[in-house]
């Protein structure tokens, strides 16, 4: 489903990734952890195609995304990879379900009223269904994060990555939130990226790989 090869990244004359290989299966649920500076955001931003390997490739549903153009590229990155992040980065102006489809009305050809029909399934889903009007600043940390984690959903991506998604939440918000993962997973056969300082997390996920000098290993 996804799959990066002899991912290069350099900083001036920092070698931050020095030749990184993954392959992710569908409803994988895998675990990057390192220490700070190892290049774990990096990494994933280059798998979400937000950054583009000094050498190397990301496939995608067998697509080689790096060979698709700008335009291209920004129409298959919002369909196919939702995005989590460690603060939610919801748009403050705009309510909950507004939010959730953002991608939606992004992607373009699809009709509004099956954009919001879907925005307000997934809200069901995550048991946010009393805060669809809610503005982000009236939403609790968990609430927020629930609101981005429906957000990615929406198209339906074919991979979730998620950069510390549980980094700016209470112990028991991020168990919540990584169980959430795990059921979408088990429901919905959903895969997932996680970048986490989160032991707890890494032990549940499928694969725990640890980023560290430049490579990853098991
Ligand atoms: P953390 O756990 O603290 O989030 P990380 O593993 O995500 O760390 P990265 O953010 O990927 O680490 O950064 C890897 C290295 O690359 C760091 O040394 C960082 O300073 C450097 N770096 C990241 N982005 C840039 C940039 N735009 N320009 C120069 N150096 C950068
Ligand atoms: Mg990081």
């Amino acid at each position: 489903l996804l799959q990066a090869k002899g991912i290069k990244r350099n900083y001036g004359s920092l070698q931050v990734l020095k030749g990184i290989d993954l392959e992710v299966g569908k409803g994988e649920v895998v675990a990057i952890v390192g220490p700070s500076g190892a290049g774990k955001s990096t990494f994933l931003q280059i798998l979400g195609t937000l950054d583009k390997p000094d050498s190397g490739e990301v496939w995608i549903e067998g697509v080689n995304a790096l060979g698709l153009r700008d335009k291209e590229l920004a129409r298959f990155r919002n369909e196919k990879i939702g995005f989590i992040f460690q603060f939610h980065n919801l748009l403050a102006e705009f309510t909950a379900l507004e939010n959730v489809c953002m991608p939606g009305y992004i992607q373009g050809g699809k009709k509004e009223k099956d954009i919001v029909s879907r925005g307000k399934e997934l809200l069901d889903l995550l048991g946010l269904r009393e805060r669809a009007n809610h503005l982000p600043s009236q939403l609790s940390g968990g609430e927020q994060q629930r609101v981005a984690v429906a957000r990615a959903l929406l198209n339906s991506p074919a991979i979730i990555l998620a950069d510390e998604p549980s980094g700016n939440l209470d112990s028991q918000n991020a168990l919540d939130l990584h169980k959430l993962f795990f059921k979408l997973r088990d429901d919905f056969g959903h895969t997932f990226v996680i970048v986490t300082h989160n032991e707890e997390l890494a032990e549940m996920a499928d694969r725990r790989l640890l980023m560290q000098d430049g490579s990853m290993s098991e």
